[in-house]
């Protein structure tokens, strides 16, 4: 199944190598697949690049380690860490930490893996990793997170550094967690250069850093149908998740004069016939930051709440974007049909790899719909991330302004970039996007050599 769709020999078998060491890890095998699925073309003008993807399948390196911690009623509790350093052909791993139950191998190597693509097309010299734990922060006390935070920097510190490899923040990992950790970092090391992002303004974050990845994802739609002579305006859309990503995606789309008629948790979702006001969402985003918050308790006018973990892609109602962000798979070939039927014309990953490979394949198969993939559509995140280490090493912080235009720009820059290389290649933007951040990865790799 793994090489469905792929005639290329020599990819064949890299995908072959890949499915025998991992044979248990579906999501990294999707990720895998989904990427050679796109660059199959490159091989023809590149030979040479087929030795750096055989590379670029294996971390670097992986560690897993137990994080021990004690919760507030004096049980013993364990856990497992890890961080895979998935790539530095383009400078010091770089990529987010989950916290999540559902966490295991495969999960963080799907996202590293991902991460050294994303991280290419930001044009910033980051390499690619990703970590986490199968730590489940809903229900806990406030000091239940800082002891389980302080556990898992004290093994993770002696694998990280501001030079080597800088965490951030994922699903589970936001301000309150970024600063734990760091303040344990700190205590057990001599370094003071920032090494993780997604640090709280006035001790070293980056302004724009919680906005960024929704915003990033606002500005690339912006882009693509600027191209259109098109704009968000009074646009029909539906976002899922309610964490970072999908409030400033939903934000800003506001602000663009969108309508937006859902957000959603693993409970259910909200949906707002009218849309959703700045208010609701400020409501959402109260809501959210008392960490086990649930759309089912909040209580507001025009807005109706649907349980049993529906999803808006079913929703009966036209609809012009569609913005996933809230995980993994969350969107399948049937959610794509249905949005398909209702009009939908462009969807934007927020999350990472939140439409599997059959519903890509639907709206790739359907007539004017631009599709945008989470390695160059939510790339706002890590590319802020970026900015906030320059700035760390500068020891000057930027203003709100100047790393706004930042992001807008990078965002452009991963638009010209993807539609350079689909028009290049005479194909869709899914494919841009892998074969242009390959390709620069592949170049890195190739220039380094056997290493
Ligand atoms: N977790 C985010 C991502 O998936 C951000 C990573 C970072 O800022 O390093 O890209």
């Amino acid at each position: 199944k793994l090489q469905k769709g792929i005639q290329h020999d020599g990819l064949k078998a890299i995908l072959e190598e890949v499915y025998s060491r991992n044979p248990e890890q579906a999501e990294f095998l999707q990720a895998v697949r989904g990427m050679a699925l796109s660059i199959a073309p490159v091989f023809e003008k590149h030979p040479e690049y087929l030795p750096a993807f055989r590379m670029l399948t294996e971390p670097e390196r992986q560690v897993i380690f137990r994080v021990p911690w004690v919760d507030d009623a004096g049980v013993w509790q364990m856990n497992r860490g890890m961080r895979v350093q998935f790539s530095s052909a383009i400078g010091p791993y770089k990529g987010g930490l989950r916290f999540h139950p559902s966490v295991t191998l495969s999960i963080i190597k799907f996202l590293g893996f991902e991460q050294i693509f994303k991280n290419a097309l930001t044009t910033l010299p980051m390499g690619g990793g990703k970590g986490g734990a199968d730590f489940d922060p809903k229900g806990r006390s406030d000091s239940e997170i800082m002891r389980f935070c302080q556990s898992f920097m004290t093994e993770l510190y002696r694998h990280i550094g501001s030079d080597t490899d800088v965490p951030a923040g994922d699903i589970g990992v936001g301000g309150r967690e970024i600063g734990y950790m760091y303040g344990q970092y700190k205590r057990i090391t001599r370094d003071r250069a920032g090494v993780l992002t997604g640090k709280g303004m006035g001790w070293g974050g980056s302004e724009i850093r919680p906005e960024a990845t929704g915003y990033g994802v606002v500005f690339l739609a912006e882009y693509l149908l600027a191209d259109r002579g098109d704009s968000l305006e009074g646009k029909r859309c539906l976002v899922s998740g309610s964490g970072n990503v999908a409030q400033y995606c939903v934000e800003l789309l506001l602000e663009k004069g969108a309508v937006v008629l859902s957000m959603s948790d693993s409970r259910g979702m909200i949906y707002a016939p009218e849309g959703l006001s700045r208010e609701d969402l400020a409501a959402v985003m109260k809501l959210k930051s008392q960490h086990d918050g649930k759309l089912e308790d909040l209580e507001l006018e025009g807005v109706e709440y649907r349980g049993d973990a529906a999803q808006p892609w079913f929703l009966d109602t036209e609809v012009f974007g569609a913005f996933p962000c809230a995980t993994q798979n969350e969107l399948g070939e049937e959610a794509a049909k249905a949005l398909v039927k209702h009009g939908v014309q462009i969807v934007l990953e927020g999350a990472n790899m939140p439409c599997t490979l059959e519903a890509e394949e639907v709206f790739t198969a359907a007539e004017g719909v631009a599709f945008v993939t989470g390695k160059a559509s939510n790339a706002g995140g890590v590319a802020v991330s970026g900015l906030e280490m320059a700035q760390n090493r500068s020891f000057v912080p930027w203003s709100r302004e100047d790393v706004t235009t930042k992001l807008q720009g990078i965002m452009k820059a991963i638009y010209d970039d993807i539609t350079g290389a689909a028009a290049e290649y005479d194909t869709d933007l899914i494919n841009g996007a892998n074969i242009a951040s390959f390709e620069k990865v592949a170049k890195a790799v190739l220039a380094q050599g056997a290493v």
